[in-house]
């Protein structure tokens, strides 16, 4: 039986002698490993369907529990334009080593949309944010953003990744001081405020570095291409 699938290219790695391992995150199938046979080959005629990031539609048989082989397929998008942006194969590769690291199929729509959202978006960044916080919810360790984490007061001076929330003057650190915009960022993202408008006007790298450290603590991850772009 032939079947069929269209979604995203999520990671690829050489596999055997001339063959690629695929990472493929299908609107049907979730997320799942494939061997791209031949890819590797000089003449190879399956050179548009292990390309990394992007767009495609698979036919394979499907068998559960087992390594399956692409048949065939077509390319649907390429981001030809984008990929020439590093920004943005960086931020590609971040998205790809967390839904790779985090997936879990009973949030598939979740995955499937946020990684269409950002494959598209002019605003990576926030994209990148937002997938985030929701993929922190949905994991179960919402920080406490309704006052500081210790004794509840309103003068919040730091977000905490190890206390898993807000801190007061008084609880934070010493000589730490976390800037309002950041403190406001965190609040709204995890109420679900519409703060699109605040976010426009902010400096989004803090907030993005604090929620992936957060996610890496809290979830016990690392992530290696978050440590070349906060290197860069
Ligand atoms: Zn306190």
């Amino acid at each position: 039986m032939n079947n069929s699938d269209e979604g995203f290219v999520i990671s690829t790695t050489p596999y055997r002698e001339h063959d690629c391992m695929v990472h493929f995150l299908g609107k049907e199938y979730g997320l799942i490993r494939f061997v791209l046979p031949g890819y590797y080959k000089p003449k190879s005629k399956q050179g548009s369907l292990g390309l990394e990031f992007s767009q495609v539609r698979y036919r394979f048989n499907f068998q559960e529990n087992r390594l399956n082989r692409i048949l065939n397929g077509e390319l649907i998008e390429g981001y030809l334009h984008q990929r020439t942006d590093l920004e943005w194969l960086m931020m590609m590769s971040l998205a790809s080593e967390i839904t790779v690291r985090t997936y879990d199929p009973s949030a598939h729509f979740y995955f499937y949309d946020h990684i269409a959202l950002l494959f598209s978006s002019n605003n990576l960044m926030k994209a990148m944010i937002e997938f985030i916080v929701g993929i922190i919810k949905h994991q179960g360790f919402t920080p406490d953003i309704s006052g500081c984490v210790v004794c509840g007061s309103q003068h919040i001076n730091t977000f905490s990744i190890e206390r898993g929330g807000y801190l007061c003057t008084m609880h934070s650190p010493a000589y730490v001081k976390d800037s309002k915009e950041l403190l406001l960022a965190m609040k709204g993202l995890f109420i679900g405020a519409e703060i699109d408008a605040f976010l426009e006007t902010i400096e989004l790298t803090p907030v993005l570095e604090r929620l992936v450290k957060y996610l890496e603590y809290h979830g016990d991850y690392r992530f290696n291409s978050w440590k070349l772009i906060s290197g860069m």
